[in-house]
């Protein structure tokens, strides 16, 4: 494997605009930290609103190209993006640990399952299609095709760097749509990383650009108000997406939003433990808990949440804190100080209305982010742990008596991601999977997330759904056409 200080020096730092590698405008730049020592790693190019005009430019130029591009042609560059991702996972998951914190192989895996939603929709590039059909009164024929949306701008997070950018990539290059990428601002090498690797695989040209800005609303309000964008899909908070729908409303571009989570994790007194402590092991701590679709809160059956939370606690307090890249690190540090300090402010909030530590509890003293994964017991109503997106690795644990309570506490709340259910009882698993108002639920499993499966919440949580035979419909419009015989 490549060094820490090779795969940083050998990463791409410049925008990426009509197939051209290039400085922002005036040479701005912007510092990339690594979150596990808080040391600059190194710089990338700030864009400026021109540059970003730029880049949709050569997005638009190359549209109509690539909207007749074959699409096995298409897919086939999409297959050997797959392979190149996966040839060089260890690489790529060095610089996702470095720019973002977790550990290696959690950065492994995550590049693994990025590619997927490559391999996945290079299949479906080539299973595009439309219906003719019979007028029911007889007078002509109903023939519908599906097409590009057109120019998409695709605004992502800085939790999983490479799997958010995929899975709106893929689809919108196998639907045959050209785009601007925005990554998020602390993890910008990845996302060069993934375009270098798209353009080694024959990506023609301005089919995909990226910038990178130390504003994102002064690089993304002027594509929005561009008559030439046509898609906008947004992963991030709801704050933001509120934000960006409101300013995407004057123009009524086409929207996707994939927003914040508040998952509830249901135990029931039915549950077999085992498989629901280990579920719970990893909808927590996965990604070190900064992921949307991380259980949030777990509500467990009054007769078993003392063992519940005894057993977890045992889980995760034999897990390693440490910096992403060291061997033997479980769970690296969080994003940065604000992220940090949130966690201490919630767990403080928990412990001042009675809930007890059952493990953890601490900030470290840094250099570097880091939280103790920790389990918070007898937490009350009303504590803001259960009711605000944490991401981090804290486990609350509240408790109900009844089916009906819990699936009251489930949906109190303005989220609608993913919810976990744990029971044996099939009758009373389906009953309460159907009335979850969630967009996906977890059943007795702790991890959803698969490129073949329409990933998407309700309510606050967005709408649009991403992987899956779904996923590729966000990138294509229908047409009708009436057919006179
Ligand atoms: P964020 O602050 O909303 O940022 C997300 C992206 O939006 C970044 O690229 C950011 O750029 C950009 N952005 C910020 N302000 C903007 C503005 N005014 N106009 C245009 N773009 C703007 O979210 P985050 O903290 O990075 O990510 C965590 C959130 O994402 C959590 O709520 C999590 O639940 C959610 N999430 C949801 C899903 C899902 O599929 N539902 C998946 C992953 C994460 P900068 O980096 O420059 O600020």
């Amino acid at each position: 494997m490549t060094s820490e200080n090779d795969v940083v020096q050998s990463a791409r730092r410049q925008l990426l605009i009509g197939g051209t590698w290039r400085d922002a405008a005036g040479g701005a730049t912007l510092p990339v930290e690594d979150p596990s020592t808080g040391r600059t790693l190194t710089d990338v190019a700030s864009a400026s609103s021109d540059d970003a005009l730029d880049a949709l430019a050569a997005a638009d130029a190359a549209a109509g190209a690539w909207a007749a591009h074959p699409p096995r042609a298409r897919g086939e560059i999409l297959r050997r993006a797959f392979e190149l991702m996966t040839e060089r996972a260890d690489d790529l998951a060095l610089l996702m640990t470095l720019e973002m914190g977790k550990s290696l192989a959690e950065s492994r895996s995550e590049v693994l399952y990025a590619a997927e939603f490559f391999r996945w929709f290079s299949e479906e590039a080539v299973r595009i299609a439309g219906r003719w059909s019979n007028e029911p009164g007889g007078s002509g024929r109903l023939l519908t095709m599906k097409q590009p949306v057109g120019p998409c701008l695709l605004i992502t997070p800085w939790n999983f760097p490479l799997a958010m950018g995929t899975r709106k990539i893929g689809p919108a290059i196998a639907a045959g749509n050209t785009m601007v990428v925005k990554p998020a601002q602390q993890t910008p090498l990845s996302m060069y990383a993934l375009a270098a690797i798209l353009t080694e695989a024959g990506l023609p040209d301005g089919v995909l650009n990226v910038i990178t800005s130390s504003s994102a609303s002064r690089v993304v309000g002027p594509l929005v108000d561009d008559p030439r964008l046509r898609k906008l899909s947004f992963t991030g908070s709801t704050e933001v997406g509120r934000t960006l729908m409101a300013q995407a409303s004057g123009r009524l571009l086409r929207l996707s939003m994939e927003l914040g989570g508040n998952a509830p994790f249901l135990v029931f007194e039915d549950a077999d433990l085992d498989a629901a402590v280990d579920g719970a092991v990893i909808a927590k701590t996965r990604n070190v808990g900064q992921s949307c679709v991380a259980a949030n809160r777990f509500h467990v059956h009054a007769s078993i949440a003392a063992q519940f939370t005894e057993r977890l606690a045992a889980r995760l307090g034999k897990l390693t804190v440490g910096r992403g890249t060291e061997p033997g690190t479980d769970i690296g540090p969080l994003i940065d100080g604000q992220q940090r300090d949130t966690v201490i402010e919630l767990v403080a909030d928990a412990t001042d209305r009675g809930a007890r530590v059952a493990v953890g509890g601490s900030a470290g003293t840094g250099p570097g982010y880091f939280y103790e994964p920790t389990v918070l017991g007898d937490v009350p109503p009303g504590a803001r742990v259960l009711s605000e997106e944490i991401f981090g690795p804290v486990a609350p644990v509240a408790t109900f008596e009844t089916e009906s309570e819990a699936l009251a506490a489930a949906n109190q709340s303005d989220f609608g991601l993913v919810a976990y259910v744990y029971s044996t009882n099939l009758k009373r698993a389906l009953r309460v999977v159907e009335g979850l108002q969630t967009g996906m639920v977890g059943l007795n499993r702790g991890l959803v997330s698969n490129p073949a499966a329409p990933f998407g919440g309700v309510k606050q949580s967005g709408f649009g759904r991403e992987g899956g035979f779904e996923g590729i419909e966000e990138y294509l419009s229908t047409k009708y056409v009436a057919v006179d015989l």
